[in-house]
């Protein structure tokens, strides 16, 4: 079996502990590949020898626009590698190749993109209402950024995270989802080649409890930037807040898509079916309450499921496939669990509902796409993230209760809208509370554009021209030009 170690230092390296873990193929259900296992020991030498090369050396001494050029250059070099770091990321996480070549090739602009801000990164002359001073800020990296990824899309959200923090100047200690370590150890090879300094990206593999917690509480490091679970985050919030470091969460989603009467129905009931069901339903923006207008309500329930029955499922290297497995057995459990609370809460199954099989689903973790009508928005299945292709119905009568329908519940990362009235469209994309409001779209995201959690869906924002501000921050500096120091018991 092919062995993943850490990647520290510029170079590959044995865990300390010495012990290895299999990382699955979901299609199979079977090991491929063994993953180091981290502990403390790895994760204090990545973190100082990521701290190191921060304070000294190549990486500090480099321009802005030499940062902002080997940024450049990576992309290029995962542009060049797309479809292998594709290949790997199915066989590890079973996600559709179709998805992942095309993700592959759009991750480059991840780096492009925050590689062209790198030197754009300015302070300000302050222009002080006191004479005698010259007052400018500077805007310096934050230092040592712990990234921690979830499983459900390793490389692009690692790209979120990485390319600002590079941008910025900071360098980085990368903990990847024991479940898809994969990917991110291949691709921080590439890094090597495009001319980045040793030390500046680092990845040390294992469990939450072994290497992110350690992570989180390294005193070297200033920030956690974490995507993953609400209750995980919360726990890293609390422990990072013991040494005050800075912390961006992008965390679990229960998102409404609301369809209204007057929207174009072929539209909205493909949209419905790509919010839950692509990706296998594995995905934080995962439009799992479907809130349809009583007037289209059985209209839009029959075609939605009829359209989620032809989608295909199978292996998902296979270009036809639609539906692919769950990840890790853990989340197939938690979903099958998740289904029987719905049935028990007394909402009807109108699709699916059970385990996929069959020669096309190989001995994988599949689970029917599964549509649930008739479910009320305090059930637990429209208040607790499923993270997986199951959907709840939930019909409404008015604009004024699909609001509070849509806002009823705790988290705030997408929402969808489908109508044809443009002020209806301004006013639902004003009420919802949500950090993403598609009109008429689903599940689009772009390097340009914001992203990020209202209410339990996290803190900061990812993406767009802001996200460099989140490993930046601001220092005053005060020059004297003639100012007489005076009294030194008297604020100046
Ligand atoms: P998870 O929280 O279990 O794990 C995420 C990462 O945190 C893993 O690398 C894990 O090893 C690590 N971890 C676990 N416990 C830790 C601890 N105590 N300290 C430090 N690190 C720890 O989440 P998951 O199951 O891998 O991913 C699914 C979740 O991610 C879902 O809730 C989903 O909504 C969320 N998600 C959010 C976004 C977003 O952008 N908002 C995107 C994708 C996924």
């Amino acid at each position: 079996m092919e062995r993943y170690y850490h990647y520290i230092d510029g170079a590959r390296c044995e865990p300390k502990s010495g012990a290895w873990f299999a990382t699955d193929n979901p299609f199979t259900g079977e090991p491929w590949a063994e993953i180091a296992r981290g502990n403390e020991a790895d994760v204090d030498r990545a973190v100082k020898v990521a701290h190191q090369a921060f304070s000294t050396g190549a990486w500090r001494e480099l321009s802005a626009s030499a940062r902002g050029a080997l940024l450049c250059r990576i992309a290029d070099l995962i542009a060049a590698n797309a479809a292998r770091l594709a290949e790997i990321e199915v066989r590890d996480n079973g996600k559709l190749y179709a998805e992942m070549h095309a993700q592959a090739q759009y991750l480059p602009q991840w780096y492009r993109y925050y590689g062209g801000l790198a030197d754009k990164i300015q302070g300000r002359v302050i222009p002080l209402d006191k004479k005698g001073y010259f007052n400018f800020t500077r805007r310096e990296p934050l230092g040592v950024v712990g990234i921690i990824t979830p499983w459900n899309s390793p490389l692009m959200l690692l790209a979120w995270k990485l390319a600002p923090a590079l941008a910025a100047g900071c360098t980085a200690v990368i903990k990847p989802s024991e479940f898809t370590s994969a990917s991110t150890l291949e691709l921080v090879e590439l890094f090597e080649q495009a001319g980045f300094p040793k030390g500046v990206v680092n990845v040390v593999t294992g469990f939450g409890k072994e290497v992110g917690s350690e992570l989180v509480s390294h005193p070297l490091v200033r920030k956690i930037t974490f995507t993953g679970a609400d209750s995980t985050g919360r726990q890293i919030n609390q422990a990072a807040a013991r040494d005050f470091k800075h912390v961006g969460l992008e965390l679990g989603g229960k998102s409404p898509n609301v369809i209204f009467d007057d929207a174009n129905l072929d539209d909205a009931v493909n949209g419905a079916v790509s919010g839950i069901f692509a990706a296998t339903g594995q995905t934080c923006i995962a439009g799992s309450r479907l809130l349809v207008h009583a007037k289209v309500h059985d209209e839009v329930v029959e075609r939605v499921v009829n359209l989620a029955r032809t989608a295909r499922m199978g292996n998902p290297m296979h270009v036809e496939t639609q539906v692919g497995p769950i990840t890790t057995r853990p989340q197939f459990e938690k979903v099958l669990g998740y289904i029987e609370v719905a049935r028990g809460e007394g909402a009807e199954l109108a699709l699916g509902g059970k385990v996929a099989e069959g020669p096309e689903c190989g001995s994988g973790w599949f689970v029917e796409p599964t549509i649930f009508t008739g479910v009320d928005n305090s059930m637990r299945i429209a208040q607790e993230e499923v993270f997986g292709p199951v959907l709840s119905v939930i019909r409404f009568e008015t604009e004024e209760e699909a609001v509070a329908i849509a806002n009823d519940v705790r988290f705030g990362l997408g929402a969808g809208v489908w109508t044809s009235d443009i002020g209806r469209a301004f006013r639902m994309s004003e009420r919802i509370e949500s950090g993403t409001v598609w009109v008429n779209t689903y599940r689009a995201v772009s390097y340009l554009s914001p992203f990020g959690g209202y209410k339990d869906s996290g803190l900061g924002r990812e993406n767009g021209i802001d996200a460099i501000n989140e490993y930046l921050q601001t220092k005053s500096v005060w020059i004297n030009t003639g100012a007489p120091n005076g009294n030194p018991f008297v604020l100046k």
